[in-house]
């Protein structure tokens, strides 16, 4: 196999062998599907952007089939650690495991992630289901390579009505492609798709939605939320479409205030209300949430729930000390306006911010407010949303659960 000269030049199956530096195998060895520019004997060559190759160590031992990015640190993502053909029967094979999963942690459900990357073996591709539509995002030139393989793989597995891909996203920029969305199959979805989730139905903006048009990872999390509201009133900040609103007052919550910044979110949220039959219980207001919580505190307005879900205040690791402001700012502001007994649901989805941090600034938001903080649970996503053990990246949403005294 070995052949003189250049070490990226070897084959495996007919496949480009990419050769890492002495001692940059453990990572991989570990079951970490990243390798990094810096752990490659020799650049990668331009030329095998979005395609498959042998990785091997430094001694030209086989060690994976990773597909190659189109630029960026991240050059190459593990496909598989075995000697086996990537083909349409392997891709099939993935998806159909992925698709298995669901089915056997949630059943036959109408909103779901049915491939989440890396954790399902599929690199950088999200599909998401949204009743008879499916959500496709693919965020590296591999992935893109494989879409039209993929596209051809749902139809035969699952039969949707349509496929529209929301590939616009600026983190393809980091392999030099563009924003893409758009039919890729089939049907365009209506301008809102509805779902069921629980006792819960909420209309999805798949073409124009944040992310691929709903927050599928907080699942458990709001329908848990729904069994703890009785009576309650409630405040949910950063609501979106009113994922946590429309199960706590399903829940029969008193009252409950959604606080988004985005107007058109909160156009969906209104809607969702009406079609669940809980609008007169719910109101809902546009404002920055931070300046929101802190004239409810100064009002001396008071609540039993308050519910913290904002988007990732870091995408880097340089920026976690603001991040971690932010995060102490929020969950001071709600401890303060929580009732003795209240319930905090506080989320972070930062992927920086591992579970420990967030919950040491939980830890100092309740020593600032003078409160005491019980922890009653620390959750994270739905089982459609594996992560990797060896990948502390594939793991993001945290939830915490706490009664304050
Ligand atoms: N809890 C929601 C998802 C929240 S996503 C669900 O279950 O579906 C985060 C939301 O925060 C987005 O809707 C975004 O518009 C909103 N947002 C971002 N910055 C904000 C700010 N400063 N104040 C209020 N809302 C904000």
């Amino acid at each position: 196999m070995t052949t003189a000269g250049s070490p990226t030049s070897r084959t495996e199956f007919g496949l480009r062998a990419i050769a890492l530096k002495r001692g940059r195998e453990d990572r991989l060895k570990s079951g970490h599907p990243w390798i990094f520019a810096g752990d490659l004997a020799e650049p990668l060559p331009a030329d095998v952007a979005g395609a498959p190759v042998a990785v091997l160590d430094h001694r030209g031992g086989f060690l994976a089939i990773a597909v190659a990015s189109g630029g960026g640190g991240l050059v190459l993502r593990v496909l598989t650690r075995q000697r086996e053909v990537i083909d349409q029967a392997w891709l099939a094979g993935r998806l159909s495991s992925a698709i298995a999963l669901r089915r056997r942690w949630l059943g036959e459900v109408e909103g779901v992630r049915l491939v989440n990357a890396e954790s399902d073996g599929l690199p950088a591709l999200i599909v998401d289901r949204y009743g008879p539509f499916l959500s496709v995002q693919s965020l590296s030139a591999g992935a893109d390579r494989m879409l039209p393989n993929v596209v051809e793989e749902l139809v035969n597995l699952l039969s949707p009505v349509g496929i529209y891909e929301r590939s616009d996203v600026a983190i393809r920029a980091l392999e030099g492609l563009p924003e893409r969305k758009g039919v890729l199959w089939g049907e365009e979805p209506p301008d809102e798709q509805v779902i069921q989730e629980g006792k819960a139905r909420f209309l999805v903006d798949i073409k124009n939605g944040q992310k691929t048009g709903f927050f599928l990872d907080q699942r458990l999390n709001r329908q848990r939320l729904q069994t703890l509201c009785g009576g309650k009133r409630v405040l949910n900040t950063f609501c979106y479409s009113g994922g946590f609103s429309i199960p706590a007052a399903i829940g029969g919550a008193a009252s409950v205030v959604g606080v988004d910044v985005s107007a058109s979110a909160l156009d969906l949220a209104r809607h969702n209300a009406e079609i669940n039959k809980v609008g007169e219980r719910c109101q809902w207001v546009e404002a920055n949430a931070f300046d929101y919580l802190r004239e409810l505190d100064r009002d001396r307005k008071r609540f039993d729930v308050v519910v913290l879900d904002p988007p990732a205040f870091t995408k880097t690791r340089q920026s976690v000390p603001g991040a971690m402001r932010g995060y102490k700012e929020i969950n001071l502001r709600a401890l303060k306006i929580l009732e003795p007994g209240g319930l905090l649901v506080s989320s972070s989805c930062s992927h920086h911010m591992d579970a420990e941090t967030f919950l040491s600034v939980i830890a100092e938001a309740a020593a600032d407010a003078g409160r005491h903080l019980r922890m009653v649970d620390y959750t994270g996503p739905g089982p459609d949303h594996p992560s990797l053990p060896a990948a502390p990246e594939t793991r993001y949403l945290k939830c915490f659960w706490g009664v304050v005294s």
